[in-house]
């Protein structure tokens, strides 16, 4: 069944999708939004402490369901479905989403963040290898657990900060000497004594049968070791969502999408927003901030091109 009257598709509900939406709706514009998860990776962050106006912080699930409700009040049309390919021919962009309907437009907005890559090693399908401290970290409460975060970045430390309050005790492992995360992460760190930083240490196996049983590790200037864990964390690297594009658009190698200075992407009235295009700051201000400007200058590319 084709639905009609859409000037624009919006794909993705994380802060970049529904900021997005709510800016279209605010230009007149009469957008859908496709995307199952409303807030995307908000639900992974259990307390926002960087967004401005926020001084004690927010979690990310409130903010989430504070963006949608927002975008909802405003009018915009949610479907709650995901799109598997979304195509472009006559100027006009479609696509059938997973409740079976087909959505056409002559704008999109491409919102679709991106997702965390596993460590290519050796049993890396074992039970116990998680990428959502929030989700699945209290698989673990009152259990004793030793608990393993891999990764230095901010969001390494996000999940290490959660899974301390939950586990006995907390490795942080990475490859590098020095984390890439900053300093008021460092700082929220080393206040948990349960955390046991391993900087210089790649971990070049799992160990166990069906279940993790431990890391096999090796120190930079040491000898292979092994470290006992019940479960690990992940995070090491990302992969943008973009494998639904089903025409030619330019993107950096590690398929990122490249935009212009409108956000526009290579393919006239595609924008990219957020996680998903080739941007210098990953975060939820950047996020609502590309959706905001993607939402702006859609509208003034199907105001030229009406
Ligand atoms: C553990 C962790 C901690 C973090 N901490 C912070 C922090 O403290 N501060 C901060 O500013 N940022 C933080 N971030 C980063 C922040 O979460 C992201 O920068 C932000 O969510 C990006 O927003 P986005 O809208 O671009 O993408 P996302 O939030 O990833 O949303 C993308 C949406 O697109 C949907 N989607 C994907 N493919 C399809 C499809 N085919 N059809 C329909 N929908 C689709 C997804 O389901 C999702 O809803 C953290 C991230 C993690 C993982």
């Amino acid at each position: 069944m084709s639905q009609g009257s859409n000037d624009l598709l919006i794909v993705g509900t994380g802060p970049a999708g529904m900021t997005a939406a709510l800016y279209a709706r605010r230009l007149g514009l009469n957008p859908v939004v496709f995307g199952d998860v409303p807030g995307g990776n908000l639900y992974m962050i259990e307390k926002i402490n960087n967004f401005p106006g926020f001084m004690d912080g927010v979690a990310g699930t409130e903010f989430g369901i504070r963006l949608f409700q927002q975008a909802q009040i405003d009018g915009a049309q949610f479907t709650m479905s995901r799109i598997e390919k979304l195509g472009y021919e006559n100027s006009l962009f479609h696509c059938t989403d997973s409740n079976g309907l087909s959505y056409t437009a002559p704008a999109a907005i491409m919102a679709t963040g991106r997702v965390p890559v596993g460590l290519s090693v050796e049993n890396s399908n074992l039970k116990g290898i998680h990428f959502c401290s929030i989700c699945d970290g209290p698989l673990y409460r009152n259990k004793n657990a030793t608990l393993a975060v891999i990764g230095s970045t901010n969001a390494a430390a996000q999940h290490a900060l959660t899974l301390s309050k939950i586990a006995e005790k907390v490795y942080l492992i990475y490859r590098s000497v020095r984390p890439q995360m900053d300093a008021s992460h460092q700082g929220l760190l080393a206040g948990h004594k349960n955390v046991e930083i391993r900087p210089g240490t790649e971990v070049i196996g799992y160990k166990g049968l069906h279940l993790i049983e431990g890391l096999i590790v090796r120190p930079n200037n040491g000898q292979t070791d092994e470290i006992g864990v019940d479960g690990v964390f992940p995070a090491i690297g990302w992969q943008p969502n973009t494998q639904y594009l089903d025409f030619p658009v330019r993107m950096t190698p590690d398929r990122y999408l490249q935009t212009d200075s409108s956000l526009m992407t290579s393919v006239p009235g595609l924008f990219a927003a957020g996680d998903v295009r080739d941007t210098d700051l990953s975060q939820v201000l950047t996020a609502c901030a590309d959706g905001a400007r993607a939402a702006k200058y859609a509208a003034a590319f199907l105001n030229k091109h009406s």
